[in-house]
């Protein structure tokens, strides 16, 4: 028998209990830990709520979760509450799927500044990430920027756009829901540091722009190379840019507009005590295809800037980090250590691309530890005798089945289910 720790309970650690468990068959426990006691990473936290249909991909992990192989341990934080040595004496292998939760900084004056929120933190907020429940976002001015030219830039700009009505179907928390009814924003300007050539948002999400209800895109042609030069441009890019085109076409008379602004460079950020406008620089494309400045600059009103230009996984102890994610070569960080998803590749790619990661390690930790080998580790028994000496308390798949069938319970009408915001929300329904 074999024991194995897939640190992180989003789309790389199940895909990696999924290969894992493909090869091993039940000549292995592989152990799901995550520090909440309710899994899918961002699939719960990240992707939007009104985008159902991509959360279901949850569906196929729920699979993985029921095999007699696969247990999934919640409420356990690697790092704080147990260390990666430790993990690592008690399983064969660990291998990190702890993702990148932490919001790039923009690197510019002005952006700690009250109003100024990273779009980890915006986006955790209208999810229900515990550590956002209290985030209450300035929504009482008319005008919001959102830094970024991809997906979740765009995410963060139509959340801000929709009403209420809009939201039928979606998971999104009440707390957010009620804060965007009421909200007085009215011009969301989307920055992106180069051109509409150099976007890095798909058709589908672009797509969405043109049917919102209350909100209609804005798109200066000026800013649009020749037609002919989308010719150039791989298929689902060509296709993004044409979508942008078509957004000259739409009637503009709408009570919100989202205004693409590209070839604009955030340079400050100011206020009298809280964020009222943003400065930026025009740009032009070097040679290279890099933003350069041109000295020209023009402010941007905003009482709320959100920032969406990437992510940085969380550091942990004893584990080599470059400063992004942990240092790996093809996933293997060390010796019985390995890193997948987003730990291991920085914050790219859909959730689909964690899979060959996953796949990738299980094939490196199989190749060393032959199905039908074993060793004398103890795996969870061990994990959670030490667990206990330190007065902390796991959670497992009847817990987490406990709290969403709860949420399921607590459905407001047009969701499907009302989400806990607060831990102790989480682990009061488990009677604790
Ligand atoms: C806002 C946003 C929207 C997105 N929308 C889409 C979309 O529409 N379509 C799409 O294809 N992709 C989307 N993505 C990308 C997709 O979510 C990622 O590719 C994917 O979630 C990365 O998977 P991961 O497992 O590496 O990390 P995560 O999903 O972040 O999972 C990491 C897990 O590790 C746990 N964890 C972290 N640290 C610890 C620790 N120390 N101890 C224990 N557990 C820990 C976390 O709680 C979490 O459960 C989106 C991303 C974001 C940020």
């Amino acid at each position: 028998m074999r024991h194995f720790a897939v640190v992180g309970s989003g789309p790389a650690g199940f895909y990696t209990a999924e290969a894992l468990e493909k090869a091993y068959g039940d000549q292995a426990r592989i152990d799901i830990i995550d520090r909440y006691p309710v899994p899918y990473g961002l699939i719960r936290f990240g992707v939007a709520p009104d985008h159902q249909s991509l959360k279901a991909v949850s569906k196929r992990y729920d699979k993985v979760a029921e095999s007699p192989a696969v247990d999934f341990i919640g409420n356990v934080c690697i790092g704080r509450d147990l260390s990666v040595s430790e993990l690592l004496e008690l399983y064969d292998a660990v291998i990190l799927a702890t993702g990148a939760p932490k919001d790039r900084k923009l690197g510019i004056p002005g952006e700690d500044m009250p109003g100024v929120i990273g779009s980890a933190e915006f986006v955790g907020w209208y999810n229900g990430h515990p550590d956002f429940a209290d985030l209450d976002p300035p929504l009482n001015g008319t005008h919001a920027a959102v830094i970024g030219n991809g997906n979740v830039a765009l995410d963060c700009a139509r959340i801000l756009s929709k009403n209420r009505h809009e939201f039928e179907g979606s998971d999104i928390v009440g707390h957010a829901l009620d804060a965007l009814d009421s909200s007085a924003i009215r011009t969301v300007t989307i920055l992106g540091r180069r051109g509409p050539h150099q976007i890095a948002m798909t058709p589908k999400e672009l797509g969405e722009f043109g049917h919102l209800e209350e909100a209609v895109p804005v798109v200066d042609m000026a800013d649009f190379p020749p037609v002919e030069a989308d010719q150039t441009l791989e298929p689902g890019l060509r296709k993004s840019v044409s979508l942008l085109r078509g957004f000259a076409e739409l009637d503009a008379n709408k009570a919100k507009r989202i205004v693409f602004d590209f070839f604009a460079k955030p340079v400050a950020i100011e206020g009298d005590g809280k964020v009222e406008r943003i400065i930026v620089e025009r740009t032009v494309l070097d040679e290279k295809g890099s933003a350069r400045g041109t000295g020209e600059t023009y402010d941007i009103p905003a009482s709320l800037i959100v920032s969406a230009i990437g992510y940085s996984t969380q550091p942990i102890d004893d584990v080599p980090f470059d400063g992004g994610k942990f240092v790996n070569d093809t996933g293997r960080i060390g010796d019985r250590l390995f890193a997948v998803g987003w730990a291991r590749r920085g914050p790219t790619g859909t959730i689909g691309t964690n899979r060959p990661d996953g796949y990738e390690v299980a094939d490196q930790v199989a190749a060393e530890m032959t199905p039908g080998s074993s060793s004398d580790r103890s795996g969870a028994a061990g994990l959670k005798q030490l667990l206990q000496s330190r007065g902390i308390m796991p959670t497992d798949y009847d817990d987490w089945r406990k709290i969403e069938e709860t949420e399921t319970g607590r459905a407001r009408p047009g969701s499907p289910r009302e989400k806990f915001v607060r831990v102790e929300d989480w682990l009061r329904t488990l009677g604790r």
